[in-house]
């Protein structure tokens, strides 16, 4: 039996698709790169703005006509599109023959004619690792409710893997070759507050850092209020945890954050910015703003472009406001901010955006990187530094090597430059 698995959204769903992949290898099914020469097709969702939807069901569209023309196909559906009860997707798509909630593999194996009910953790089912990186789930869920948001109704209350499961995880990937792990989380410093003794991310962090073969630990997302000066201290010391956070601010006007529910106000998010620039002084720092929010004034809108023209992010991502049905701003706030003036709110971030990338990622020219070499495409080796640039280079590599790399070029969006000889010392 072959299967296609179709993924959209955040690192979480693209870490489930590798286990679920693990799962079905396992049980013997091939993956093919094509739903036309697949007997079972997966489509893992994500419902976080209604572009992301779309495409979903412009999928399951392109799958019904495969069917109608006869071909012999399972499909399920599973991620954020599936919440807890499945009643109106089950109307709306009854061709689909399995919904299955993020992380809850068992109706996809079921349908794949495997008697394995996985398990939320699915703990002895580690994918094969096919790069040097590898996503690692530590916190599934949330419990913040922002109120734009859908992830919380989808994805349930927070619930944190065991330090002993994850690690176990971790030394089976770097045993096969991968170098750095991303540890994740919707807010990854929820973790560890539902288990006993309460680790936090500190305290992972730690765990992890000894891992034969592990170079590079990398964590995201992180939640402003949740953010600990013992967090941050773990990232200054540990050598192997990379300088750089993603902390989503989202705006940069207090009645704006009111609305979203955020729990903290600017200058609130001015301290956890600070306490990271001063105990990590190199760090990059990357965020997520949604313009035209419910409300949101053309003064509101400055005070977020201030606010990112002054904290200078080394990248941020940008998102017109999409009304997602079941959250607390659809049911109690009105979407009044026109789609044109939202669009050019979200070209007027973008264009900063690519200034100040430009900016900053000419302070790297002519210097000289450590890159984790990734994988090499049209000649040329990509891989990223400590900070989480990508680098193109020329010369001589091999993926899973640290390698020093001289910077000759720099865009918004990449570095690029050439390999030296020596490689740098595991
Ligand atoms: N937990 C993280 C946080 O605290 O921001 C991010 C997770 S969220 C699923 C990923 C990003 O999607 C958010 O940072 C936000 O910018 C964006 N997002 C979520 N809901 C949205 C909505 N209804 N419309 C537009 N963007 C949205
Ligand atoms: Fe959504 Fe807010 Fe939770 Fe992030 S913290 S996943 S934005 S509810």
């Amino acid at each position: 039996m072959k299967y296609h698995i179709w993924t959209v959204g955040c690192q979480m769903n693209v870490a489930d698709s590798r286990k679920l992949a693990a799962g079905l290898e396992r049980a013997g099914l091939s993956a093919v790169d094509a739903p036309e020469s697949a007997d079972l097709v997966v489509l893992n969702t994500c419902s976080v703005r209604e572009h992301a939807e779309d495409r979903a069901i412009g999928q399951l569209g392109r799958l019904k006509k495969l069917r109608e023309r006869g071909k012999e196909l399972r499909i399920a559906v599973m991620g954020c599109m599936v919440g807890p009860r499945d009643d109106d997707l089950r109307r709306r798509f009854p061709y689909v023959d399995a919904f299955a909630r993020p992380q809850d593999f068992a109706p996809i194996m079921a349908l794949a004619g495997i008697d394995d009910a996985g398990g939320e953790f699915w703990p002895t089912t580690f994918a094969t690792p096919d790069a040097v990186t590898a996503y690692v789930p530590v916190v599934h869920g949330c419990d913040k409710f922002c109120t734009y948001c859908i992830v919380p109704y989808r994805r349930g209350r927070e619930r944190s893997r065991t330090i002993a499961d994850i690690r176990n995880e971790i030394e089976h990937y770097c045993a096969r070759g991968v170098r750095e792990v991303t540890l994740l989380g919707q807010t990854v410093e929820a973790y560890g507050h539902d288990l006993p003794d309460a680790p936090d991310l500190g305290d992972l962090m730690r765990a992890m850092h000894d891992i034969p073969g592990l170079a590079r630990i990398r964590f995201l997302t992180s939640y402003p209020k949740d953010m600990t000066a013992k967090i941050v201290d773990a990232v200054a010391e540990l050598p192997k945890v990379c300088e750089s956070f993603y902390i989503p601010v989202q705006a940069g006007d207090d009645a704006v954050l009111a609305r979203m529910r955020r729990g903290y106000t600017v200058a609130e998010y001015l301290d956890k910015f600070e306490l990271v620039r001063a105990r990590v002084p190199h760090a990059a720092m990357v965020t997520d703003i949604i313009v035209g929010f419910c409300g949101e004034t053309a003064a509101e809108f400055r005070n977020t472009y201030a606010l990112l023209e002054r904290l200078r992010f080394d990248k941020l991502h940008v998102a017109a406001y999409s009304p997602r049905p079941g959250t607390i701003a659809h049911r109690t706030l009105t979407d009044d901010v026109p789609p044109d003036v939202k669009l050019e709110r979200l070209h007027v971030i973008e264009q900063l955006e690519a200034r100040v990338s430009t900016e900053i990622n000419r302070t790297f020219l002519d210097s000289e990187q450590e890159v984790l070499v990734e994988s090499r495409h049209d000649g040329r080796w990509s891989g990223r530094n400590r900070a989480g640039k990508l680098i193109h280079f020329e010369g001589a590599a091999e993926a899973g090597q640290l390698i020093a790399v001289h910077i000759e070029r720099a865009t918004a969006w990449s570095l690029q430059g050439t390999a030296l000889p020596a490689p740098v010392p595991a």
